[in-house]
């Protein structure tokens, strides 16, 4: 095995799928990049469900023909028993290449990943856990590894990506700026199945169906296999807390008419799983030097399968801004500026629909006027399903992100999230006997979505946007004003 290096253009802490992209899209680029691990892959991991918009990101990283030929179940889109409604998504009906996805064992998904980002020339190295990071000034600049064996060193970098996940290393040990949606702390329930009822003509689709404390999902893994899982609140989970939690998932599965049915031919073949998922975000994502990507910035329900969309999509933006730093294309500032925009953008469009979507009650017509309301296209003349499809399949975020951003959308998102903001305290207070915490929580989180709402009056991140072709980095629309040389590269 060779040795980590003392040294490192590009420091990456993570190899899940934030990890990875962002360091196979810089290895690609020319740079050098060190990816530490804490664990051996393949390893564990929830969050199988992917959005159509993961095929334009295997396309840049050239994974795409591995994804394809390792036979992961194709998704076709969702089918939704919500509320009063029953409906099916199908993503056959966008336009363009993002016509299907795929739902994937994350052992397999994240370790196809990170070896293809060995094979791009990053400097991968697992079960290897960075311990601690040390600063020159506010600047990350070195960062303390270890390894079961004993084993110890030090490695210094000139720019850093956290990828650290929910662990999240920058912002829960060094900023402290991380903050919790008070509404959205969920615990889910889950295990596999086998033999259980697909769904007829939509086999691979991932199946959600509401219950009055939650949801729950059946993802379908193969032919045989499906994660069926439960999401319901803390203070419902705490106040079942003396039953088995087995009982609580199967209490819950039997409040669910489409999941009940689906599993009825089956047995359960795995333990019972439960996590928090609590919803978090940080109050900026990146800084002098450093990049905050995927679950290491923000969490959102998964309501959505929203997850390694936004991770692999905030590594694309972390490596394009990296890469135009280090080319002398942008300066720190303005690259940090649209990384925090462009996340936040990301990150609060679901968000705001994943609020509009707990409100059960609402019908489909009102999530496709929201997701139109959301959306810088205008569908209204064609079928809103459209605006609703692009969005959820992540396509609208990818298309943002290439082409200067749109205040028209981050004005409409400010004022829904106002909407919201205000809809879920109310029924929180209503719920919820520790009101005075439970509002000082959602404030602070609120203040932190929408951190990014200031930065558009300095107008600095205007002008920039992705490019991928012929290379990947930002680009400006207007002309470029002279850069101070960054001396970094
Ligand atoms: C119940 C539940 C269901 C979900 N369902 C979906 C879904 O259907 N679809 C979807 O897209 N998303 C889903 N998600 C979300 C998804 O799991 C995450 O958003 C996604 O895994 C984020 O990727 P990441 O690369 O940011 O982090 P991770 O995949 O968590 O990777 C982070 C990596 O960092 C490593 N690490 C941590 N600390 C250190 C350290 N100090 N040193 C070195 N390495 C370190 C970890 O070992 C890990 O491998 C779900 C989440 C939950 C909780």
């Amino acid at each position: 095995m060779s040795i980590i290096p003392n040294s490192t253009q590009i420091l990456v802490i993570g190899g899940g799928p934030a990890g990875s992209t962002a360091a196979t899209l810089l290895a690609r680029e020319g740079f050098d990049v060190t990816l530490l691990e804490r664990d051996v892959f393949p390893r564990y991991h929830i969050g199988e469900s992917l959005l159509p918009s993961a095929l334009e990101i295997f396309d840049l990283l050239g994974v795409r023909e591995k994804v394809e030929a390792q036979g992961f179940q194709r998704k076709p889109g969702a089918y939704l028993e919500w509320g009063k409604e029953k409906w099916s998504l199908n993503f056959g009906e966008l336009t363009g290449d993002h016509t299907y996805s795929f739902q994937v064992r994350r052992a397999e998904f994240d370790h196809l990943l990170l070896e293809h980002s060995k094979s791009q020339g990053v400097k991968v190295f697992e079960g290897t856990e960075i311990r601690q990071i040390s600063f020159d000034g506010d600047r990350p600049c070195s960062a303390i590894w270890s390894q079961s064996n004993g084993d110890k060193g030090e490695i210094s970098f000139k720019y850093l990506i956290d990828a650290s996940g929910r662990a999240g290393i920058m912002s829960t040990r060094y900023l402290k700026n991380r903050h919790q949606h008070n509404v959205f702390q969920n615990m889910a329930i889950w295990g596999y199945w086998k033999n259980v009822k697909r769904l007829p003509g939509q086999e691979g689709a991932i199946a959600v169906g509401s219950i009055p404390e939650g949801w729950l999902w059946g993802i379908p893994l193969d032919e045989e296999t499906m994660s069926i899982g439960v999401v319901i609140h803390k203070t419902a989970y705490k106040e079942r807390r003396t039953k088995k939690l087995e009982e609580i998932y199967a209490d819950a599965i039997a409040q669910c008419p489409l999941i009940q049915d689906m599993i009825a031919p089956g047995e359960l073949v795995s333990d019972v799983k439960v996590e928090q998922d609590y919803s978090y975000t940080s109050d900026y994502f990146c800084g002098s030097g450093y990049f905050m990507s995927g679950d290491a910035a923000c969490f959102l329900d998964p309501l959505l399968s929203s997850g390694v969309h936004l991770a692999t999509y905030s590594a694309l933006l972390a490596a394009a801004s990296i890469t135009s730093i280090l080319r002398g294309e942008v300066n720190e500032e303005q690259a940090a500026n649209f990384y925090d925009k462009s996340y936040r953008q990301a990150y609060l469009r679901f968000l705001v629909f994943v609020s509009a979507f707990y409100d059960q009650n609402r019908g489909k017509d009102s999530y496709f006027w929201e997701a139109q309301k959301l959306s810088r296209h205008d569908f209204s003349g064609a079928d809103l399903k459209l605006a609703f499809l692009n969005l959820v399949s992540g396509v609208e975020d990818l298309v943002d992100v290439q082409e200067a951003l749109p205040d028209l959308v981050v004005g409409e998102m400010s004022k829904r999230i106002k909407e919201n903001h205000n809809l879920r305290q109310d029924k929180q207070v209503l719920k919820d006997k520790s009101t005075d915490a439970a509002i000082q929580n959602n404030a602070q989180f609120f203040n932190a979505v929408e951190g990014f709402f200031s930065l558009t009056a300095a107008g600095a991140i205007d002008g920039v946007y992705v490019v991928t072709k012929p290379r990947l980095g930002l680009a400006h629309t207007s002309p470029v004003r002279e850069l101070e040389p960054s001396g970094l590269a």
